[in-house]
């Protein structure tokens, strides 16, 4: 059991682990499918091929990824660049940028866990090009890539898809790691997120699975019961200069883990997923290292973890359970997903 705090190098700040408290173990019922039944295609999803949008656009016919300007935009290229300066103290800027809408597959009733390798290396090469286009743009300093999954994190259209926001400023965490990745840098002359990276390998507890070029672990200093980073081993401050090969390496770790998280409880796991990129406004970020960061919300089948005094009024994050334990239950998990294993499967319990 584990009593201490974390520092958290690439947030600076320390994470609570109080899981010494006892907490019963999940006694091991399946949620098991309340989840209902979806359709291939719905004629009233806006995300399914061939369907028109509230924009009056109709999509594609598409057959793998297909990329949209978002039509419900919170940033934009036509957001009011003349805006009324607030007075004294008080700050405000164009909400200038683009909004987008990656659709991960034209099948509605489909996640990513449940994709296979070539639909995921796929969307890996979309995300390369939306990184490298999206980031000529001379208005755009950041690109955050996105999935908001399930509805506990209110998402109410179940088809798969992610959101990107190229936006005029590098957003809030990019910029903290940023910062704290070229401080480290300039003390050390190493990457950061490599020596995480070392730390987790030598102890090797906290790994949930990894191949030649690719790792998924549960952070020493994770927040969230399941919170998994999924890497290349190697340092590049995107997923634009990843090789072929390895993103055919980081589709099958990022595979595995959905399909882990789905096996836990036998249910589609809700989560919120974030690319972690260097920003693109022509800095120098050979020090930066791309990873996803997947944040489940879920401590039990039903049991959010909520954003309570210490996380919301003080701003750092208590968790009462030990990654080591998390990423030891997500390791011994079947590699196959529950639904496609067949009737009468065992799931590794
Ligand atoms: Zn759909
Ligand atoms: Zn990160």
């Amino acid at each position: 059991m584990v009593w201490e705090m974390r520092w958290h190098p690439l947030r600076e700040e320390w994470v609570f682990i109080a899981a010494h408290r006892q907490d019963r173990p999940w006694s091991g019922d399946r949620v098991r499918d309340k989840e209902k039944e979806l359709p291939e295609y719905d004629p009233e999803c806006y995300l399914c091929p061939d369907n028109v949008r509230v924009s009056g656009a109709r999509n594609p016919n598409y057959a793998d990824t297909f990329v949209f300007d978002n039509d419900h935009p919170s940033v934009g290229l036509h957001a009011p660049e003349v805006i009324p300066p607030p007075p004294g103290v008080f700050r405000n800027r164009p909400a200038l940028g683009i909004a987008r809408v990656v659709c991960y597959t034209p099948k509605h009733n489909t996640t990513l866990a449940e994709m296979d390798r070539n639909g995921i290396v796929q969307l890996l090469k979309t995300w390369q090009q939306q990184y490298r286009e999206l980031g000529s743009h001379p208005e755009i300093a950041g690109v955050m890539m996105f999935e908001n999954k399930g509805e506990v994190v209110g998402v109410s259209n179940p088809h798969p898809h992610c959101q990107i926001y190229a936006t005029s400023v590098v957003t809030k965490f990019i910029e903290v790691e940023e910062r704290a990745s070229l401080a480290y840098w300039r003390e050390n002359r190493r990457t950061l997120f490599q020596d995480i990276l070392k730390a987790e390998a030598a102890d090797g507890r906290r790994i949930v699975v990894q191949n030649d070029s690719a790792v998924a672990f549960l952070p020493y200093f994770a927040r969230y019961a399941y919170e998994t980073y999924v890497a290349p081993k190697e340092a590049y401050p995107s997923i634009a200069e990843m090789s072929a090969g390895e993103l055919v390496d980081f589709a099958d770790v990022l595979r595995s883990v959905l399909v882990r998280f789905d096996n836990l409880w036998e249910m589609s796991f809700p989560y919120v997923m974030a690319l972690h990129q260097a920003p693109v406004d022509g800095g120098d970020y050979g020090h930066f290292h791309f990873h996803i960061e997947l944040y489940p919300p879920l401590r039990k089948p039903n049991l959010l973890k909520y954003h309570a005094g210490i996380e919301l009024g003080g701003g750092n994050f208590l968790s009462d359970t030990s990654p080591e334990e998390k990423a030891a239950e997500l390791r011994a998990l079947p590699d196959v997903h529950y639904k496609l294993a067949g009737a009468g499967s065992q799931t590794g319990d």
